[in-house]
């Protein structure tokens, strides 16, 4: 097995049921979500990143307009 094969890993995230690393030697980002695992180039956890970011931000303001939308309709006493 030559130098470069084998991999330098770096724990960049900890949480329960969700690791990332990261291995220096062949710069890819590996996902640990439960038993299942995911290896990604950096461009590809960018864009992964962005389109989360993107989707919570999005199913946030659902919530929160469907929060609003029976809030409004209690007040008119009226079911949702
Ligand atoms: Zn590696």
């Amino acid at each position: 097995m030559s130098e470069a094969s084998v991999c330098k890993k770096i724990l960049l995230s900890g949480q329960a049921g969700f690791r990332v690393h990261y291995c220096e030697s062949h710069r890819t980002i590996e996902l640990e979500l439960g038993a299942m695992s995911l290896r990604l180039d950096e461009d590809a956890l960018m864009l992964m990143r962005d389109a989360l970011d993107s989707s919570v931000t999005k199913l946030e303001a659902l919530h929160a307009t469907r929060g609003s939308f029976r809030a409004f309709m209690r007040q008119l006493n009226m079911p949702d």
